[in-house]
């Protein structure tokens, strides 16, 4: 392809183009001017610009002219043309704070707005006029569809499609929607999993509208995000839980804001920003690739001759599929009103980042879901896959999740970040090690949160963070603590008489640069960010467990300065208590080192490696007394969770080894026999010919191929065989072991001398694309 290559330009808006303007057809010799610099173009026919990215937009969308009508194009200029676009589209598929000024009575705006801030019941009054507001708007936006849309818990969301349309008594076709359907919906809940919760004659569930998050247009239809519950109401979502913790924290931390004499802030909101990795492979690949197509990893693959070693992908150019891909997917992620922000190459090849501007946890939840739904989608339509899975590829980087966490007012202060007075930081500090305490305490329900199968591959292995929760604070804010609690480093006598000692603190550090991106749980200046999750999962519940241990620990807290005669002692003996109580919780060093494994456990650190380890322990009776006492999940809710998760992990695994077999038997076995029996002959052939030749290669890789062949028969008929033997274990704890031990294990051993076999045979001879392609196929 003919190119004009161009440093790309990092801008906000520009830089997602990449370098995939190729679209433009330039006269021969026009100039296309870029601020300064120019570009001159020889080719005179379809050319790549490295900025040129104006004459996609142009031919994609039809609306920006190109080519430009004179030769010269001032970039600027046409930048500025294209973010006044993007403000205009920005939103505008979401029912939103602006849509609703519009379309409702000041009166209706002010009470829906009202219910949302106190979060109680809607009326039928309001919900009346709501629901023929939001018609009104989608039939304008050309919607012919509603639906309530929800998170069930599977790893997908849930819609169930319904036509606004409606026969009148005269015959004709009304557009309707009331507010009892925006309210409430009736799927047939029988294909969700409800681990045990709902007998399978009672299959309906009923969803409910959650004002709080804003519905939006996706594909001609109304999705309005609800709640899913059955109907004796417990909890069958991932949603649900989530707002209650939301609910809960923004109550416990009210009650220590007071305290520190901030009576105006009626609400706290917990805010998220999930950075998400993913892979795109060539479509066509992929659909020769059963294990992508039924598990969304590969189950086999000898390592390519290149992979990241030379760690020369990052930020490395976008090649022209992908910026067009990310092109229509920032387009479609704006209309829906969110931010995407960065999207750059990561550490793999064929890896990459979208991070998103963060807001309130529970539209980040939706905008998370939204995201990685048309992610698929447009891959799909640029002939691509967008793979989700934690570890699509052995041996290169896995995906996960960056879940950006902080907690603000509605005074718009963020309560994770450091003052600029001493009580500021008093209170600074008191957030803090509330985190600290709640990480500590509950680092199994943390490691829970981030349990499956997929997962697995990833936490502890040699790039993320291992299967050990521990919290990285920096060097400067780690020995503020520490001081504290030593009582070292103040010389000045009075501090006993100064609250926490603060005066004397240094300014408490603000630069977020010396970050340490081994930790699993790192606090970066204002936010906390928690990198365990894996790139496939919903938000949702380690959002839930994070809201929730802090809340326990704020309550705590607030139960114990509302009693204190003098809180400002009771509250540097609290702090300092806290710390020393968890400070076995912050370690600022390599994660990765193999080391800290050891440190670990001589601090009395969990490290729960596996899926089936980690699980157990959600219901634990500190964990179901910590979400019954406050009203998050009920026992029988958590139990059922615990049995959903499980049963998805063994389910997966058997999926995946079923999948592997069926490769090995009707793929990878009989390929070895080909090349082999072509070899046998090419050898009998050239022996005949002429006798004397010694035919060391076709000799020693008939046999070596062979061997191979014999032993992976015997392998794949031992999975097989324990496949049988895992539908005999009754209980599903046993069961998921014995998938991890055994069948994993067995994975792994049919895997290795599948790749071993791999590098022997003649590439026309295998039948599968190897990593080679798929990782540099796009
Ligand atoms: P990186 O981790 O790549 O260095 P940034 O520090 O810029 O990136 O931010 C990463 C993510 O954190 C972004 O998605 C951003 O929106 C989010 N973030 C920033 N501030 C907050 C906050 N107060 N609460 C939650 N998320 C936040
Ligand atoms: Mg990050």
């Amino acid at each position: 392809m003919d190119s004009c290559e161009k440093k790309r330009n990092q801008d906000a808006l520009i830089d997602r183009s990449g370098d995939s303007g190729v679209k433009g057809i330039i006269s021969k010799g026009a100039v296309v001017q870029f601020g300064l610099q120019r570009l001159f173009c020889v080719s005179g026919r379809r050319i790549l610009v490295g900025l040129g990215q104006v004459g996609s937009r142009g031919d994609v969308s039809g609306k920006a002219p190109w080519p430009p009508k004179t030769p010269f194009m001032n970039y600027r200029e046409w930048r500025n043309r294209m973010k006044e676009r993007a403000d205009q589209y920005f939103g505008s598929m979401v029912f939103g704070d602006e849509k609703m000024r519009e379309y409702l009575s000041k009166d209706t705006y002010r009470q829906l707005k009202e219910t949302i801030r106190v979060g109680k019941e809607l009326n039928l009054d309001i919900a009346n006029q709501v629901a023929h507001a939001m018609k009104e708007w989608a039939l304008s936006e050309g919607a012919t569809h509603y639906c309530h849309w929800f998170q069930p818990m599977t790893s997908i969301t849930a819609e169930k499609h319904e036509s606004f349309l409606v026969p009148s008594s005269e015959g004709i076709a009304l557009m309707e929607f009331s507010g009892k359907e925006l309210i409430k919906g009736e799927p047939d809940a029988s294909s969700f999993p409800s681990g045990g919760l709902r007998a399978t004659f009672e299959a309906r569930g009923y969803t409910a509208w959650d004002p709080s998050s804003y519905a939006f247009i996706k594909e001609n239809t109304l999705c309005i995000p609800t709640a899913f519950c059955s109907y004796s109401g417990e909890v069958l979502d991932k949603k649900t839980p989530l707002l209650r913790s939301m609910e809960v924290i923004s109550r416990e931390a009210i009650r220590i804001l007071k305290l520190f004499g901030r009576s105006d802030v009626k609400r706290v909101v917990t805010t998220v920003g999930p950075e998400q990795e993913y892979f795109l492979v060539d479509k066509d690949l992929y659909l020769q690739r059963k294990d992508l197509i039924h598990t969304g990893r590969t189950l086999v693959g000898a390592r390519p001759p290149k992979g990241q070693e030379l760690e020369d992908h990052y930020f490395g150019n976008l090649k022209s599929r992908v910026s067009a891909f990310m092109q229509e997917l920032d387009e479609e992620l704006w209309k829906l009103g969110i931010f995407a922000k960065t999207e750059h190459n990561e550490v793999a090849p064929s890896q990459h980042e979208l991070a998103p501007v963060f807001t309130t946890s529970n539209l980040a939840v939706d905008q998370n879901q939204l995201t990685m739904e048309i992610m698929k989608k447009i891959a799909n339509k640029h002939g691509l896959v967008c793979l989700l899975h934690e570890k699509p590829f052995a041996g290169v980087n896995g995906s996960g999740k960056h879940n950006n966490w902080s907690i603000s007012t509605d005074t718009g202060l963020n309560l994770l970040e450091p003052g600029d007075n001493p009580k500021d930081n008093a209170q600074f500090l008191l957030f803090l090690v509330a985190v600290i305490a709640a990480v500590d305490e509950y680092q199994d329900l943390l490691r829970v949160s981030v349990a499956s199968a997929g997962n697995d591959h990833r936490l502890g292995a040699n790039e993320a963070p291992p299967a050990i929760v521990s919290m990285f604070l920096g060097e400067e804010l780690t020995e503020i603590l520490d001081s504290l609690v030593d009582g070292t480093d103040y010389p000045n006598k009075e501090r006993s008489s100064m609250l926490l000692g603060v005066n004397l603190l240094p300014p408490f550090p603000r630069d977020t640069t010396d970050r340490n991106r081994t930790s699993p749980f790192a606090f970066t200046g204002n936010k906390f960010e928690f990198r365990m999750l894996g790139s496939s999962f919903s938000v949702s519940g380690p959002n839930f467990v994070l809201n929730t241990i802090i809340a326990e620990q704020l309550s705590r807290f607030a139960n114990q300065l509302e009693q204190a005669k003098d809180f400002e002692s009771e509250l540097s003996a609290l702090v300092k208590e806290t710390y020393s109580k968890h400070r076995r919780i912050v370690f600022n060093g390599n994660n990765y080192a193999p080391e800290w494994i050891d440190e670990a456990k001589r601090r009395g650190l969990l490290n729960l490696v596996s899926t089936p380890e980690a699980l157990p322990t959600f219901i634990h009776a500190k964990n179901i007394a910590l979400f019954e006492k406050f009203g998050v999940l009920s026992s029988s809710e958590m139990h059922s969770r615990y049995e959903i998760v499980l049963e998805n992990y063994c389910k997966t695994l058997n999926i995946e080894a079923l999948t592997l077999v069926d490769m090995m038997r009707k793929q990878v076995l009989p390929a070895l026999s080909a090349f082999s029996g072509a070899l046998a002959r090419s050898f009998l052939d050239k022996k005949a010919a002429v006798s004397s030749l010694s035919l060391s290669y076709e000799a020693g890789l008939i046999a070596e191929l062979s061997n191979l062949a014999d032993g992976l028969d015997k392998e794949v008929a031992l999975l097989e065989q324990q496949l049988l033997e895992a539908r005999m274990v009754e209980d599903i704890s046993s069961e998921s072991y014995f998938y991890h031990d055994t069948v994993l294990a067995q994975m792994a051993q049919v895997r290795s001398l599948c790749d071993t076999a791999e590098l022997l045979t003649d590439q026309q001879y295998w039948p599968i694309p190897t990593y080679e392609s798929l990782l540099y196929s796009v």
